[in-house]
């Protein structure tokens, strides 16, 4: 027991029963995200360890994030623009999606809530639905009611302010960045608060023989780097949870068929750099642009049922925006994740865990939020199976919802131009989306738990983007002229615009707020 000034006597665990130890394997965003949070969280008794091999590398191309990565850097106290500028790093406000609705089609899944309600009661989707009743050939587009669209139209950026619900504030934003040069930035900040780095590779892991607890990892020159808990961050490999522990892997393929990417830096364009990444659909899968300040990041997520590599290789490079800088790197992966993502003593994160396919840039979010999970529920060394099943069953529901919204843009797709966007089009769909794409089709209704990672801004955004239109309106709003539900709308858009024409260019923010340093300095 600890005596405090207040005279109360809180319980605490024994220091016998405590985890003295932490060992990190893998050093990519993972593996720094994780050795970040916890040098900066845990008690100082506790040691942070982090082991990688140079000569394997890192994945290197999560280049894109959502927003409540701000919430991580607030955690650990990262000065916004420092981290900017060592990351090549820009802003994103959204992603672009063209193509697929129909072909030719755009839309912006934009980061915010919609400009404002017209109604305290009914939400503006459906006071926008009925205001189409009205029947003007120039009626504002549903994303034209939010600020973020409004700026990204223009290639306009600033930072959200207070007060937050008022219209020209109801945005958020997240980050593009250069992955590499984010673990080494990461890198420096964990180290400056005490995690220590292991450099070689690991080439066994060793387990009690009795609990089934991992005890040690071997490295090549025979080190071996014991712990009384392991953070498995080594990448597709999953040494740990799929490897020492066998634990098996769930395979979502048959929703999301997409299995291969083709990534390739290119040259920056002239001229203003967008603030937000772009999504394009390809007949086989997609491309995405990654605008840094230094480069694009681009790669094409594409189904090797569907097409050869040879071919998507042609389709990524006949759509760079400026010359390769490289050649295209396959990367291989399987859509799904490990059944339990903490085993024993063993917790994974990242793609040892799982992967979902970058299509909303969620995959980094998951470290995020596995992490902020992982200290709600750290355990002593007994690894106490109430909180491990509490924390499996919370990872699993968050990635199930993830996995639904990247299934309804394929789904929802109105493409029948190619073998793929038919499979895609009429596949068997998990029911808890059918259950949200029935309820929005019947009258606007958005069935989902306030848990989701996405809400009604970006569901909303996505639906509509994607010709998915409300069955039928609210009640409140039925019984509305639609010619007022229009003119209403119009204000709103107009709002929204002005607010974005206070804002400046986001290439000129970039160069006053946060302008990168040289590659190699960085
Ligand atoms: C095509 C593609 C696009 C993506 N785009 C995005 C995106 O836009 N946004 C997003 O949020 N996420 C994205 N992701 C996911 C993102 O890249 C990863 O979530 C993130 O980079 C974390 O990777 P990681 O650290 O888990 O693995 P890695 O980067 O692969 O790191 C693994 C680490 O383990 C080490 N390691 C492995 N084996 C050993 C060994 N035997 N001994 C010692 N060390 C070892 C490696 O050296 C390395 O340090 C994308 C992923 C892919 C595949």
């Amino acid at each position: 027991m600890t005596h405090y000034n207040s005279g109360e006597y809180l319980p605490q665990v024994p220091t016998e029963e405590r985890v003295r130890k932490v060992l990190v394997v893998g050093g990519g965003s993972s593996g720094w995200m994780a050795a970040t949070m916890l040098a900066t969280a845990l008690s100082k008794e506790i040691s942070v360890e982090l082991v990688e091999s140079d000569a394997i590398g890192i994945v290197g191309v999560g280049e894109a994030t959502i927003p409540p990565i701000q919430q991580f850097n607030r955690f650990v106290k990262l000065d916004e623009a420092a981290f900017m500028a060592s990351t090549q790093g820009t802003f994103k406000l959204g992603i672009e999606f063209h193509n697929w609705g129909r072909v030719g089609d755009r839309y912006l899944h934009q980061f915010g809530a919609v400009g404002r309600e017209i109604d305290q009661l009914v939400k503006l989707h459906h006071w926008w639905a009925l205001g189409r009743l009205a029947g003007s050939e120039d009626y504002p587009q549903y994303q034209d009611l939010f600020v973020a669209r409004a700026a990204a139209r223009e290639d306009r950026f600033r930072p959200s302010g207070p007060p937050r619900n008022a219209l020209p504030n109801r945005y958020t934003h997240a980050y593009h960045f250069d992955a590499h040069l984010y673990a080494a930035h990461l890198r420096k900040i964990a180290e400056s608060r005490g995690a220590k780095r292991h450099e070689g590779r690991v080439v066994d892991v060793e387990k009690d023989g009795e609990t089934g607890f991992v005890t040690a990892v071997v490295m090549e020159d025979g080190r071996r780097l014991e712990a009384d808990f392991f953070v498995d961050c080594s990448g597709f490999r999953s040494l740990l949870l799929g490897g020492a522990l066998e634990e098996p892997f769930e395979d979502w393929s048959k929703y999301i068929p997409s299995d291969r990417a083709l990534a390739v830096p290119s040259k920056r364009p002239e001229g203003d750099i967008r603030p937000y990444t772009q999504g394009i659909a390809h007949p086989v899968g997609w491309q995405w642009r990654i605008p840094l300040q230094h480069r694009t990041g681009n790669g094409h997520v594409f189904a090797s049922a569907f097409s050869s590599e040879s071919e998507a290789e042609e389709r990524l490079l006949a759509n760079l925006e400026g010359e390769a800088l490289d050649t295209p790197r396959l990367i291989k992966f399987t859509t799904g994740r490990r059944k339990r993502t903490w085993v024993k003593n063993v917790v994974a994160l990242g793609l040892s865990s799982g992967f979902l396919e970058p299509l909303e840039s969620t995959s980094i979010h998951f470290v995020q939020s596995s992490l902020e999970r992982l200290l709600d529920y750290f355990p002593t060394r007994a690894m106490d199976a109430s909180l491990l099943e509490a924390y499996n069953m919370r990872t699993e529901q968050e990635w199930t919802d993830v996995r639904d919204f990247i299934v309804a843009h394929y789904h929802l797709s109105e493409r029948d131009d190619s073998e793929f966007w038919r499979y895609t089009r009429n596949m068997d769909v998990p029911d808890s989306l059918k259950h949200i794409i029935e309820l929005w089709r019947a009258r606007g209704i958005l069935d989902i738990s306030g848990g989701h990672l996405f809400q009604l801004g970006s569901w909303s955004s996505v639906l509509i983007g994607q010709r998915v239109m409300p069955g039928g309106v609210h009640a409140l709003a039925d019984r509305a002229d639609p010619a007022y539900a229009a003119a209403e709308v119009r204000k709103i858009m107009a709002e929204c615009r002005a607010a974005a024409s206070q804002m400046p260019k986001h290439t000129d923010f970039i160069e006053s707020y946060c302008k990168a340093v040289a590659p190699e300095m960085a």
